[in-house]
């Protein structure tokens, strides 16, 4: 069942979910909170989806890149920002911990907030301790653009979104003109508007 997307104004996008009793993971209430999630992300579509933007205030994630997403970007773009197709899998009552703590700047959007976009930095690569689907635990290594997606999908968990740690100035409108500008930007690109802004409000005082 697709399931309705909340936006940033409501307020289970601020809550701290709960953790899902390891005994109940592999009940039927979260089985069907998770094809549920399967298909809303698919709908939307997004590279991931935490429990909260579903209005279940569960530490619940789940995760798919596909190739399709990243088809129009140049080999090299991807490389630079480490965008490889992720499998779907699913992320229960997870602890992330930042590998390496080098700010990586890209433009980031979320389906709880709808029609834009901001440059966001997050941590370069990252480890998440957690539980599959099965009830089994897993420990996850990530870098690129899969520990921006881990990140980003935690922090729902926590309460918190990307437009929390971006820089307001930085945010456009997420349309399609946007999405083909920014789709084969360098990160020197992406700093370089960065700093042009700054540069531009400095200006302005
Ligand atoms: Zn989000």
């Amino acid at each position: 069942m697709i399931l309705n997307i909340v936006q940033r104004e409501d307020p289970v996008l601020r809550q701290i979910a709960a953790e899902v009793p390891i005994e109940e993971i592999t009940s039927e209430r979260i089985k069907d909170i998770i094809l549920s999630m399967k298909e809303t992300m698919h709908a939307a579509p997004g590279v991931g989806l935490a429990a909260p933007q579903v209005g279940i205030s569960l530490q619940i994630v789940v995760i798919e890149d596909r190739e399709e997403y990243m088809s129009a970007m140049q080999p090299e773009i991807r490389k630079e920002r480490g965008r490889k197709p992720v499998p779907f899998h699913v992320i229960i009552n997870p602890k992330l911990t930042i590998l390496e703590n080098i700010e990586v700047t890209y433009f980031e959007g979320c389906l709880s907030v709808n029609g834009t976009i901001r440059i966001t930095p997050r941590a370069k690569s990252v480890m998440v301790e957690c539980y599959d689907e099965n009830g089994e635990k897993k420990v996850i290594h990530a870098e690129g653009w899969y520990a921006r997606i881990l990140q980003h999908e935690i922090d729902h968990l926590n309460g918190k979104l990307y437009i929390d740690i971006s820089d307001k100035r930085t945010e456009i409108q997420n349309n399609a003109e946007n999405r083909n500008k920014w789709l084969n930007a360098t990160s020197a690109d992406i700093n370089q508007y960065l700093q042009d802004i700054v540069n531009v409000k400095e200006l302005n005082r």
